[in-house]
């Protein structure tokens, strides 16, 4: 008797590496911090400093790195946003311009500042939609624009200034995704009046927590410090403006106590001049995903343009071709094989993803048709620095399987 044939059960590949896993802090970090902690001076201020202390020492090789005089390093990015409005004469109830796509720590800074969230509407590339924004600053009055360069996806940075020149608006550029990216070969961070970079784990350069604030302004440089808590010892900065632009503001500008402490400055040094390295194996990765991902049915790329060089800490792409019921299955299919993916359409937002339409704290929230549909299906991994070629290629494998595994995986389209 035959015996009856059994279907081989279908082998599915797992990916074991951590995918959140930051990037390392250099020896010479630690060593230095823990050097720090020896000599009990965390504060970066004193009465009797010897020299620059080591936030300052951060403060001058970060404008350098930027190629902006004025630096100021404080607690965390989302604070440094808060920081450049204030720094920008933003009063309680002033509307300010923001991308819709973006993390809660933006709409959150805007609060901070007791300003009121303008939402502008996104394009295919997750940037700002150019058109929208012109409307939405005739028909606000904004005279502020944050805008975000969310999972480092960066728009037409000439064409946006121009825009926002023409109409009086000065831009703060939250860089907390574009540490080292380019727009038409100028480096992101230097277009705007005012840019701020985080140095939050999961971010370019990792302390924990950081931030740092550029700009070419000195008035807004001298408040931005003040403002950050320097006391009067505003004069310990190592890329500050000189001291008569503080004489008109010392007097009048609150302190919000938002410092960086010297150990944060110590594991944060050594970590700038790895940064082009980093963005070369994060850019390798990117590229190999991208192509992956590409020919997966159901999955589609954000489209790039030639002119950005980013920084491919992270991949977007949309699941258009999947139902909401196939997605949540496929992500948790994917996560269940080692692959965590976010996904930016759940009816509730989780972990490191937000939606503007759950910011609940801001008053006027227009639909938004082009962000809706794509953040509906929009998809978000993170690539750890120190992946090869083996685990991008085993990635995709999981995914490809995770799509099977929820009646994906066709390459004709699926909608429409
Ligand atoms: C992380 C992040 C921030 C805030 O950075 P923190 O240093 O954590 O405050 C702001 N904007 C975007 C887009 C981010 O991803």
């Amino acid at each position: 008797m035959n015996a009856p044939t059994v279907a081989a059960p279908a082998v599915r590949h797992h990916f074991a590496k951590t995918m959140s896993d930051p990037v390392s802090i250099p020896k010479a970090g630690i060593e230095r911090a823990v050097e720090i902690l020896r000599s009990h001076r965390l504060f970066r201020y004193g009465e009797d400093t010897g020299g620059l202390s080591e936030v300052a020492h951060l403060e001058a090789e970060f404008a350098q790195y930027t190629g902006r005089p004025y630096a100021v390093a404080v607690n965390s990015c989302g604070c440094s946003l808060f920081l450049a409005l204030k720094a920008l004469g933003v009063e309680p109830g002033a509307p300010v311009l923001c991308n819709a796509f973006t993390l809660a720590p933006v709409p959150g800074a805007i609060a901070h500042a007791g300003a009121r969230g303008v939402l502008v509407d996104i394009t295919p590339a997750l940037t700002i939609d150019l058109d929208y924004l012109a409307l939405k600053i005739d028909r606000s009055g904004a005279r502020v624009l944050l805008l975000s360069h969310m999972r480092g996806h960066v728009g037409d940075m000439r064409a946006l200034m121009a825009l926002c020149q023409e109409r009086g608006v000065a831009v703060v550029e939250d860089c907390a995704h574009t540490l080292n990216a380019y727009w038409d070969g100028q480096m992101v961070g230097t277009f705007g009046q005012i840019a701020c970079f985080s140095a939050q784990t999961f971010k370019h350069i990792n302390s924990g927590e950081g931030g740092l604030v550029v700009t070419d302004n000195a008035h807004w440089a001298a408040k931005i410090t003040v403002m950050s808590g320097s006391y009067m010892m505003y004069g310990q900065h190592g890329a500050g403006p000189d001291l008569h632009h503080f004489e008109a503001i010392r007097d009048q500008t609150p302190n919000f106590s938002m410092r960086m402490s010297n150990l944060v400055a110590a594991l944060l040094r050594p970590q700038l001049p790895l940064l082009e390295t980093w963005t070369q194996q994060w850019n390798r990765s990117y590229h190999q995903l991208e192509a992956g991902l590409s020919n997966l049915a159901g999955l589609g790329t954000i489209p790039r343009d030639q002119r950005e060089r980013y920084v491919g800490s992270s991949i977007q792409f949309t699941a258009a071709g999947l139902s909401p019921e196939a997605i949540r299955a496929f992500v948790a299919d994917a996560a269940a094989h080692g692959v965590f993916l976010k996904w930016f359409g759940a009816p509730r937002t989780a972990g490191f993803t937000s939606r503007y339409d759950q910011w609940g704290y801001i008053a006027d929230k227009p639909p938004l048709t082009r962000a809706d549909e794509l953040l509906a299906t929009l998809l978000d991994m993170r690539i750890a620095v120190d992946f090869d070629r083996a685990d991008c290629e085993l990635i995709t494998t999981v995914l490809q399987e995770s799509l099977a595994a929820v009646g994906g995986g066709h390459r004709e389209p699926l909608r429409g």
